[in-house]
């Protein structure tokens, strides 16, 4: 047995939907094991500045449905110092406990990794991030429900495309991933994704365009993940003004209301599932994992792994995007 009595528990970096149903199980799964758990408040920041809470079965009630973090979430500069990750390391010892479970993005895990192996201390990571952009798991907790917020978001701007004949350029989240994008436009019929994998290989916009886009539609609509990599909606929009004036274009950013709302039913499960495992892999001692899914299996991935840069796109999706856009 691991020995481990105590388990922290915080959510970290940007929120996602599913993150307290994770929260939930994690707990409740503790507890079941014998364990105490403690709820650390506003991700690394609560180490640093003591923000720690006893948590019961009962702390975690009622929570399952809703959005957002009841431990909040932050960003904290201290922790990427080795002063502030001793600070942190102090106030765990302080308090007792022996293991953390952060659910978190990329740049939450990448901090965990750092402290892990810094102090020996046994982390196990959840990926909690609506941008689906790690690796070693098919889906990250968070990403279901913000494309479901986005395929009803484009499906509403679709009616009023379609009456006024418009090109509308609608940006989604995803940072450098376009999973977000593309398979928000295969769920909502969109014509197009302007993707960041695939900027470098072709001009996506001048191929959209060329190959017969809007000949045979009285609108369009073409999801671009936000950031520098693809410029984002308006900088498309501007392009499209200067190289292609016969098009009435419009843009919308979705925003953060893609971050919002009630989790679906597949991010409460995958939450609940990846919680109960979290516990299971701390119970089996593995050390500085993060908890995966593929093929509907629970996998462990390595830190190391997870936190690589660039997560492929599937071509297929692309392939079957092009295909259904005719
Ligand atoms: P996300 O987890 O959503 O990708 P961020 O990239 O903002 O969000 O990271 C969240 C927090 O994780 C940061 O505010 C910081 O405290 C911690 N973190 C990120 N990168 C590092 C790093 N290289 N070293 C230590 N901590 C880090």
């Amino acid at each position: 047995m691991s020995g481990i009595k105590s388990v922290g528990i915080l959510t970290s970096g940007g929120d996602a939907p599913g993150m307290n149903a994770a929260i939930r199980a994690v707990t409740r799964a503790a507890i079941y094991n014998g364990m105490e758990v403690k709820g650390v408040m506003r991700g690394y920041r609560g180490l640093i500045y003591d923000e720690i809470i006893p948590f019961q079965s009962n702390s975690v009630s009622n929570i399952i449905q809703k959005g957002g973090t009841i431990l909040k979430t932050a960003r904290c500069k201290e922790f990427t110092t080795t002063e502030g990750r001793k600070i942190a390391y102090e106030a765990l010892q302080r308090e007792g406990i022996d293991a953390l479970v952060v659910i978190g993005g990329d740049g939450s895990l990448t901090g965990a990794r750092i402290f892990a192996q810094e102090f020996n201390f046994p982390i196990v990571g959840l990926p909690g991030t609506i941008d689906n952009d790690l690796h070693g798991t098919d889906f990250t907790i968070g990403y279901d429900t913000a494309l479901n917020t986005i395929m009803e978001a484009v499906d509403k701007i679709r009616d009023t495309a379609t009456s006024h004949e418009r090109l509308f350029f609608i940006e989604v989240m995803g940072r450098e991933c376009g999973y977000l994008a593309l398979n928000g436009a295969i769920a909502s019929g969109a014509e197009a994704a302007i993707i960041p994998e695939v900027v470098e290989e072709e001009d996506q916009l001048r191929n959209l365009i060329s190959n017969g886009f809007r000949k045979t539609k009285s609108s369009s609509l073409v999801l671009v993940t936000e950031g520098e990599i693809t410029g984002g909606a308006m900088a498309m929009a501007e392009r499209v003004k200067q190289e292609y004036p016969q098009y009435d274009v419009r843009v919308s950013i979705l925003g953060h209301v893609q971050r919002g709302g009630s989790p679906t039913a597949s991010d409460r499960i995958l939450a609940s599932r990846m919680g109960v495992a979290a516990i299971e892999a701390l119970m089996d001692d593995q050390r500085n994992v993060m908890i995966g899914i593929e093929n509907d299996k629970i996998v462990y991935v390595p830190f190391s792994k997870a936190i690589k840069k660039n997560r492929p796109i599937r071509k297929e999706l692309v392939d079957a995007l092009n295909v259904l856009s005719i």
